[in-house]
């Protein structure tokens, strides 16, 4: 027996949406707090979804492929009516992937008598199933897009900084190569199975050959292997969780030498981290902006869906470009207007956004 969760939060600006996470820990709690978390990521970047977030308490890891797709099957059946393309739409999350969604769409379609329209009861499918070209890089792309927008506003250069990338999955493997594009020097990386540091720079595209030859960054032979600990004091510009929540303790803040924490993961610091970063003049760029390049291009896969239209990458990268940068505008015009941090200017985008409606609608009956 496994438990599963699926938290709907708010469904003002339309359908709930959010991801599906296989981890051990997770708990109600955790997936009701992710869950409210995408509904100010969907209001701060006008895309017309609420907030959702599920998940099962199992270690995947440990799960063969039909074991796999038996929970998913059986847990997707168990919501049944509760998703639903205009209803609730999930997508992936940790540890679950295009095939997870591939499942949980066939498995609803094979209760509704219209799979055209089933086709959008989640994002993040393959390309083949009815998947968006750009969304498999979506988060880490607009992590880069939304870091862009805050090294022009200060008139800095992403080419020749340095980064540190907590978890080398789904959104840490995209940013990394994705910065090691722009040239950013990726100077240490820990998961699940380690850490590792090179001061010459570790190369994005190699690491992520031994990643999926070996199933995690430990024994890189490239790179010396230092603590999960140790990470987190090697001086660098950006770092860059992207792995779970509450990673940047306390404590982790105090020692951090970094010049701004790009929140690639949801919520990977503490309040009182926060604080203590905000004290020590270290930037934070939110995750409900950095992040949300999954949600935008999830968006943008259930737009085609409907439309029965495949984008082109281009296409998708701009409007995704365009969505994050203009969220970023906005907070920064908030962040003006009340002297706030970039969290909190986020919050205030997103809840004048739904403000907005429930003003103008009302509550009723
Ligand atoms: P993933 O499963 O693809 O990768 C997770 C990574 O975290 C793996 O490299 C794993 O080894 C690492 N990890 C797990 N436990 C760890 C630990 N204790 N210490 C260090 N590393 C650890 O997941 P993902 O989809 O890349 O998600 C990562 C984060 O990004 C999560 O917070 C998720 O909610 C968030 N996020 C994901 C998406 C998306 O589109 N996938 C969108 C928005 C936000």
């Amino acid at each position: 027996m496994f438990r599963g969760y699926r938290i709907q939060h708010n469904n003002t600006l339309g359908p709930y949406k959010g991801g599906m996470r296989y981890h051990p820990s997770v708990n109600l709690d955790e997936v009701k707090a992710l869950a409210a978390w995408m509904t100010w990521k969907t209001a701060l970047c006008d895309v017309p979804f609420g907030g959702g977030k599920g998940g099962v308490a199992c270690d995947p890891r440990a799960l063969s492929t039909t074991e796999l797709a038996r929970i998913t099957r059986r847990f997707t059946y168990a919501i049944g009516s509760n998703i639903g393309p205009e209803i609730d739409v999930p997508a992936p999350d940790m540890e679950t992937n295009a095939q997870t969604m591939v499942w949980m769409m066939d498995t609803y379609a094979a209760s509704t008598n219209d799979s055209t329209a089933a086709k959008r009861v989640v994002t993040g499918k393959s390309v083949e199933c009815g998947g968006s070209l750009g969304r498999e890089k979506a988060t880490g792309q607009g992590a880069v897009f939304g870091l862009q927008h805050w090294v022009d506003g200060h008139g800095y250069n992403l080419g020749g900084m340095s980064a540190s990338i907590q978890g080398w999955g789904n959104v840490g493997g995209n940013l990394g190569r994705l910065l090691g594009v722009h040239g950013v020097l990726i100077k240490t990386v820990s998961d699940h199975t380690g850490a590792i540091v090179a001061d010459e720079g570790i190369d994005a595209f190699d690491l992520s050959h031994w990643v999926e030859d070996n199933g995690g960054v430990a024994g890189y032979p490239k790179a010396t292997e230092i603590t999960a600990n140790e990470f987190w004091d090697i001086p660098v510009d950006l770092c860059c969780p992207a792995a779970l929540e509450a990673q940047i303790t306390a404590d982790v803040a105090h020692r951090l030498q970094a010049k701004v924490v790009v929140e690639a993961a949801n919520g990977p610091t503490t309040p009182a981290a926060d604080e203590i970063l905000r004290e020590r003049g270290i930037e934070v760029l939110p995750d409900v902006l950095i992040n949300a390049g999954g949600v935008v291009v999830s968006y943008f896969e259930w737009l085609q869906n409907r439309t029965a239209e495949q984008w082109s990458l281009d296409t998708v990268d701009r409007g995704l470009m365009d969505k994050i940068w203009t969220a970023a505008d906005k907070m920064a015009a908030v962040q003006l207007e009340f002297g706030c941090t970039r969290r909190e200017a986020c919050y205030v985008v997103a809840l004048r956004r739904l403000h907005a409606v429930y003003e103008q609608r009302g509550i009723w009956p």
